[in-house]
């Protein structure tokens, strides 16, 4: 280690330069900064005092040897040279010794404060710590950190130290193999104050909160992880969307075909579940994420469609969930069941698991149909692949592709001449309104091309999302 190069432009103080060694010995940086200082410090002295006592002898041995001095110039020439040589070394470890001295080890008796006067606060001239770690500034930080933690619910915590751009340049320019960032040592510090004062545990992986301090201009926020509420809804009514829809003509900014809500259709399932959430738990927005989702004019029946409620930045984290589920199912219009705590990852789990279906379907045709025909739907359709290009109706916001969905059951109850309900077990994904009507030959085989005779999709219910 060149340690009088690095001091030489950086005039780190011993935690700094120690941090520089950082993950060497079990024992604090400070310690580690000064023991190397002093190291060095010792070897220069011991130097400096053996060339000093060199040139006193040789100034000795020069006025003994004035005489014959001047019966040979050459010996005259031959001392003076070997002077300036001793001169120049004493010299550089004098400067050497400064940078230490410099750097904060007042220690060092080599050199006098006269020949080297050190201007500047030894602290603040740490181009690296620049005196974050003084008790002053830790405390002001502390302070500020208790002050906006107050108004949230939490159990876990973890401090994240950002560095100025200027510090993580320097940073690299001195980087040893052994180093440890300022930024680790920062976080352990304001941690270990954190844990002194409030009664919380450290979580490194998940933490409640992340408390972003920037110690250098003392600039801090607070990044409240959202919490994940999972459970299964049921849509009792027909006509309103899964999530909250904006209004097409304002998008969303309020207009006078909205009335003004910047919506499209009055409530959802989405805000139905969410309101009595977001009221509670007091975030400051949220995210409704559900495993599929049925149309508009379609209920979600049975055990229900799972889903994940994402609430950002709440205050509160724990709430009683039975009392937020008794309050959606109030509702009448939307039930919730199973309700959780989850977390991140279910989220992604619901986005990429595809769950198969069982939907309920009235089918109505154009003209009266007989038994056997509906027994020819249940042949035809149980255990079929289904070859499915986009629906006309999303067209214009899904990719134009040709879907191949299993049909695994189906039964048929007849309601009257030409009505009948159609019980159908099937793969995520397939569209139901489509099998039944054959979307223009889009899809085959269909409930149509079955009977050659055109049927639709009068109302639609799924009955039960698989696991
Ligand atoms: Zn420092
Ligand atoms: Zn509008």
């Amino acid at each position: 280690m060149d340690i009088i190069r690095i001091l030489k432009d950086y005039p780190l103080c011993h935690r700094c330069f120690g941090r520089l060694y950082g993950k060497l010995l079990h024992t604090s940086n400070y310690e580690r900064g000064k023991s190397i200082k002093m190291a060095k410090a010792m070897e220069l002295e011991s130097k400096l005092y053996s060339l000093m006592e060199k040139y006193d002898n040789n100034n000795d041995m020069n006025k003994d040897n004035d005489d014959a001095a001047d019966a040979d110039p050459n010996l005259d020439s031959h001392n003076n040279n070997e002077e300036k040589d001793i001169v120049k070394k004493l010299l550089k470890i004098k400067e050497d010794l400064y940078y230490i001295r410099r750097s904060g080890l007042l220690e060092i008796k080599g050199i006098s404060e006269e020949e080297y006067p050190i201007n500047e606060s030894i602290e603040k001239n740490c181009p690296w710590c620049r005196s974050i770690f003084n008790e002053k500034n830790l405390k002001e930080i502390l302070e500020r950190v208790l002050c906006l933690l107050k108004d949230y619910q939490y159990d876990t915590f973890l401090v994240g130290t950002i560095l100025p751009k200027d510090i993580k340049k320097l940073e690299d320019e001195i980087k040893t193999p052994y180093m440890e960032s300022i930024r680790q040592e920062f976080n352990r510090v304001m941690g270990r104050l954190l844990l002194e004062n409030i009664a919380k545990i450290v979580d490194k992986q998940n933490p409640d909160i992340v408390i972003k301090i920037n110690p250098y201009n003392k600039k801090i926020e607070l990044q409240v992880n959202s919490i994940f509420i999972k459970g299964r809804y049921r849509k009792l009514i027909r006509g309103i969307p899964q999530t909250k829809w904006p209004c097409n003509h304002c998008r969303g900014k309020g207009c006078e075909r909205c009335n003004y809500t910047g919506k499209r259709y009055n409530t959802s399932v989405e805000e139905i579940i969410a309101e009595p959430f977001m009221e509670v738990f007091k975030g400051k927005d949220e995210s409704f994420h559900g495993a599929g989702r049925e149309d508009i004019d379609v209920r979600m029946l049975g055990k229900g469609r799972p889903f994940v409620l994402q609430i950002k930045e709440p205050k509160i984290r724990k709430a009683n969930l039975e009392e937020i589920k008794e309050k959606i199912n109030r509702s009448g219009n939307v039930e919730v069941l199973n309700l959780e705590y989850g977390n991140k990852g279910d989220v992604v789990f619901f986005k990429n698991e595809p769950h198969r279906k069982t939907y309920l379907a009235v089918v109505e045709c154009e003209e009266e149909l007989s038994d056997e025909e509906l027994l020819k739907v249940v042949e035809k359709l149980k255990n079929s692949t289904i070859n499915q290009r986009t629906p006309l109706r999303v067209a214009h916001r899904r990719a134009d592709l040709i879907r191949v969905r299993k049909v695994y059951d189906v039964k048929v109850n007849r309601i009257d001449a030409k009505t009948f309900e159609l019980n159908i077990h099937c793969d995520g994904g397939l569209y139901i309104k489509e099998l039944i009507s054959g979307d223009e030959n889009r899809t085959s085989p269909s409930v149509s091309e079955i009977l050659n005779k055109k049927c639709k999709c009068k109302t639609l219910d799924v009955l039960e999302v698989h696991d």
